[in-house]
């Protein structure tokens, strides 16, 4: 688990999100990846799809808040993905429509 975990960690702008803000997001998502619609329920061996994460649209460098409608729910691939991409906010949103 630990090593785990440490692979898995959220890039830094993602992190410090209160279980709150998290739990609000997520229900609001249907606890699904907003680019693949993946489920902890779909989960198996074989897909590298493992974890949902919160990804901030506007980042806490630009100014971006811990606010629900700054936050979008992705699997790790497509917040992987995301980050490689260097998407702005309307990038993103755009790219999970
Ligand atoms: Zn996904
Ligand atoms: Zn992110």
């Amino acid at each position: 688990m630990y090593v785990l975990e440490s692979l898995n960690q959220a890039p830094p702008h993602d992190r410090h999100i209160s279980d709150s803000t998290r739990v609000d997001v997520l229900n609001r998502d249907g606890h699904a990846c907003r680019k693949c619609h993946w489920k902890y329920t779909d989960a198996h061996a074989g897909d590298p799809r493992k974890l949902l994460e919160l990804h901030h649209l506007d980042h806490h460098a630009t100014g971006g808040t811990n606010d629900t409608v700054n936050l979008i729910t992705l699997c790790n691939v497509h917040h992987d993905e995301l980050h490689a991409k260097h998407m702005d906010k309307a990038a993103a949103l755009a790219w999970v429509a």
